[in-house]
C-alpha cells in the first residue's frame, strides 16, 4: 500500500510513510472488509460514512506539515483511522464526530492500539474544540460548502486547515488554508469525493 499508493504517488514525509506501514489499517474497517483494507479507495465504515483512500489519507496529512510538538483538530474522527495516522506526527490529537456511534468505535479501538494522544468527542464539529482550541492545525474530513467560521478562529496564526470544499455531493475541492496576519491564504490541491459533513454545516 504504501509503496505503490502513497511514496509512489509522491508523498514523501518519512513520518507518514512509516505511520501507514505500522498502523494496522483492518482493524479500522467490518471484519467482512478486512482483506480490501489496503486496497486503493474508500470503504464502508457504517452508516453510509467512508474510510478515506489512503492516499488522499496521506496526501491531506503532508499538506499540514505537521511539528511533533503540535496540537491537531480532526472533524469526521470516522473510524478513526485518520486520527491513529496525526498520532503517530503529532503531540495532542482532538477529533470530533457527530454520528455517536462511530465515535464509541473509534475510540474503542484507538484505545485499545494504545494511543494515549488522542481525544474523541461526539458532537457538530462545526463548533470546533474550543476547550482546546488554539490548534497549530485542523483537517476536516467530511465536505461542506463553506469553512465554518470557529474552526478559522480556532486555528493559530500560522495554521494551516484542510477541508473538502464544494457544493456537491460526489465531487469536492481539496482546499488547503493559511491563516497569515489573519487573513486567509488559499490553496486548491485537486479534485476529491467525501461524505458531506451535516448538522450546522448544512443548514447554513
Ligand atoms: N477521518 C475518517 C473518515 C471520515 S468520513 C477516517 O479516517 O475514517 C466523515 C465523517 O465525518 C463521518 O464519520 C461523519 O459522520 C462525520 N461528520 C459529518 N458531519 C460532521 C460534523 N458536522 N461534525 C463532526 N463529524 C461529522
Amino acid at each position: 500500500m504504501v509503496e505503490e499508493q502513497i511514496a509512489g504517488r509522491g508523498v514523501k514525509d518519512p513520518r507518514i510513510l512509516d505511520a501507514m506501514r505500522k498502523i494496522p489499517r483492518h482493524l479500522f474497517v467490518h471484519n467482512s472488509l478486512k482483506d480490501k483494507a489496503y486496497g486503493d479507495h474508500p470503504l464502508p465504515i457504517g452508516e453510509g460514512q467512508t474510510i478515506s483512500q489512503p492516499y488522499i489519507v496521506a496526501l491531506m496529512t503532508e499538506a499540514l506539515k505537521l511539528n511533533s510538538s503540535d496540537r491537531v483538530l480532526e472533524i469526521g474522527t470516522g473510524s478513526g483511522y485518520q486520527a491513529a495516522v496525526l498520532a503517530e506526527i503529532v503531540k495532542e490529537v482532538y477529533t470530533v464526530e457527530i454520528r455517536d456511534s462511530l465515535r464509541e468505535t473509534a475510540d474503542k479501538m484507538l484505545d485499545g492500539l494504545g494511543y494515549k494522544n488522542i481525544k474523541t468527542k461526539y458532537g457538530d464539529g462545526y463548533d470546533g474544540w474550543e476547550q482546546y482550541a488554539p490548534f497549530n492545525a485542523i483537517i476536516i474530513t467530511a465536505s461542506a460548502n463553506h469553512i465554518p467560521p470557529p474552526l478559522i478562529k480556532q486555528l493559530k496564526e500560522g495554521g494551516r486547515l484542510i477541508i473538502p470544499l464544494g457544493s456537491t455531493l460526489y465531487y469536492q475541492t481539496l482546499t488547503l488554508v493559511t491563516k497569515k496576519n489573519n487573513e486567509l491564504d488559499v490553496e486548491q490541491m485537486g479534485g476529491v469525493a467525501f461524505v458531506p459533513m451535516i448538522g450546522e454545516a448544512k443548514r447554513k
